[in-house]
């Protein structure tokens, strides 16, 4: 077997590339060696590509693939060589005070922000590497359902948790809700559109490329070029899904009382806040990592009874061959190949 293995690297501004780097092994019982067989990009992976984040290469990027299992440790029960799994993006334990509580994205027996691509929290290779070491296997890893196209289900470890994550609490409490979403990033405000439309809800999404607005509105959302005027009233749940600070500041001016607002782009600078109209109008503020592997069950029924459409963001489909010059030339690629273990 072969010792060494291809490794997706984020080099600088613009430029990824393959470097060959050491093949990982199995280095723990819980672990298990996985294939990414489809992978793609965070929305942030876009930003860093971009160089617009603080992250500086070279590292290893990718944190959102489906996998085929290659080798599993003798600790690890319920997955075998050849079953096709989600990997969630943060690394976690499942077992500590932290999982158990739900958090898994502040997991206490690793380091903190442990996660696939990023070296923040540790290096654990990217999900668009040949293979990939995943520790806590058992706890991490959760089969794609029968029925279920893998490769449709390929942002389901990150940003279409993160749809789930920041919906379902609030619309358990307010059904119907109305929600606003203020998309702009590659996926993750029409992944939040199309959960929503799935959970009941009354979604209103805006957005400037004409082609989010009409898969949105193909799901069943309202859809605006701008945002809303404040006469159109107020809404339930408000999700910043743009990374402008000056929708932001909007958003949190157009809840009704007690209102929930959810922030999940990722701003790197401080942002001002409308303080004292949140103050008096009571408004409910969350940031945060999402918490994925919690979620994955959760969302692999909905997909699998059809209620969702993640597929439809995808921007193209094409080779891992073609990562290096296909990767930020369109807002969601989608890298796919053949499985190995069948
Ligand atoms: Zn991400
Ligand atoms: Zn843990």
């Amino acid at each position: 077997m072969a010792t060494t293995m291809q490794q997706l690297t984020f080099i600088s501004p613009g430029k990824v590339e393959w470097r060959e780097t050491k093949r990982p092994a199995i280095a723990s019982a819980s672990d298990a060696i996985v294939r990414p067989i489809a992978s793609t990009t965070c929305d942030v992976d876009q930003a860093i590509i971009r160089g617009q984040t603080p992250f500086n290469g070279p590292f290893a990027i990718g944190h959102e693939c489906v996998a085929e299992i290659i080798e599993v440790g003798d600790g690890v029960s319920g997955l075998e060589r050849g079953d096709v799994v989600c990997v969630p993006w943060h690394i976690a334990c499942g077992t500590c005070k932290n999982c158990q509580a739900g958090i898994p994205a502040s997991c206490l027996a690793t380091p903190n922000a442990a996660m696939f691509g990023l070296p923040i929290g540790g290096d654990y290779g990217g999900l668009f590497d040949d293979y990939v070491r995943v520790p806590f296997a058992g706890e991490m890893l959760v089969k794609v359902p029968e029925g279920v196209n893998p490769h449709h289900v390929a942002s389901f470890g990150d940003n279409v948790a993160v749809a789930w994550e920041v919906l379902k609490q609030h619309i358990d409490r307010v059904p119907g809700a109305r929600v606003l979403v203020i998309g702009g990033s590659a996926s993750i405000g029409l992944f939040v559109a199309d959960v929503a439309v799935a959970l009941g809800a009354d979604v209103h999404y805006v957005d400037r490329s004409s082609r989010r607005r009409e898969l949105a509105k193909s799901i069943g959302a309202t859809v605006y070029k701008e945002l809303p005027s404040p006469k159109m009233g107020d809404f339930d749940i408000g999700i910043d899904a743009c990374v402008d600070p000056e929708s932001l500041r909007k958003l949190l001016t157009m809840l009704k009382p007690e209102g929930y607002c959810e922030s999940i782009g990722v701003y790197f600078e401080d942002v001002p806040f409308p303080i004292f109209d949140m103050y008096m109008r009571g408004v409910n503020f969350h940031i945060g990592r999402v918490n994925s592997r919690v979620h994955l069950p959760f969302i692999l029924d909905l997909k699998q009874r059809g209620c969702i459409h993640p597929e439809h963001a995808y921007t193209a489909t094409h080779s891992y061959d073609e990562i290096v010059e296909a990767i930020s030339a369109s807002a969601k690629p989608l890298f796919v190949r053949d499985r190995i273990t069948i």
